[in-house]
């Protein structure tokens, strides 16, 4: 696998990590290489990798940059929010928007079912 050249930020705090380059004997030989760990700079948080030699699989930089799909976190919808998202609206849209609501509006008030005036909603 090709190795990544940029590491994710600390999954945990969300600091810069960083990649420390060891030598020592391989798993596989008695040639010193290069051991990769992965460590987080936040002298708080400590999260680090094992260290991994060449040739290892997967590497300590492709470990640490492993990440789950976070969930989407959406704010709860306000009447604030609903007139700032209208009101950023181009200007016809706004009118047919109010247009289509007024329609609908006026079709509840009357007992009309909803669509006689156009797309139902
Ligand atoms: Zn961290």
């Amino acid at each position: 696998m090709t190795e990544p050249t940029e590491l994710l930020p600390c999954p945990f705090c969300g600091s810069k990590a960083v990649a420390s380059i060891n030598k020592d004997e391989s798993l596989w030989s008695h040639d010193v290489v290069d051991w990769t760990r992965v460590h987080c700079t936040n002298d708080e948080c400590n999260a680090q990798t094992e260290a991994t030699c060449e040739g290892y699989e997967p590497s300590a930089i492709e470990v640490w940059n492993l990440r789950t799909p976070q969930p989407v976190v959406r704010e709860p919808l306000t009447q604030a929010k609903v007139v700032e998202a209208f009101c950023a609206l181009p200007h016809q849209v706004q009118f047919i928007t109010a247009f289509d609501q007024g329609v609908r509006f006026a079709e509840r008030h009357h007992g009309i079912k909803g669509g006689q005036h156009g797309t139902d909603t």
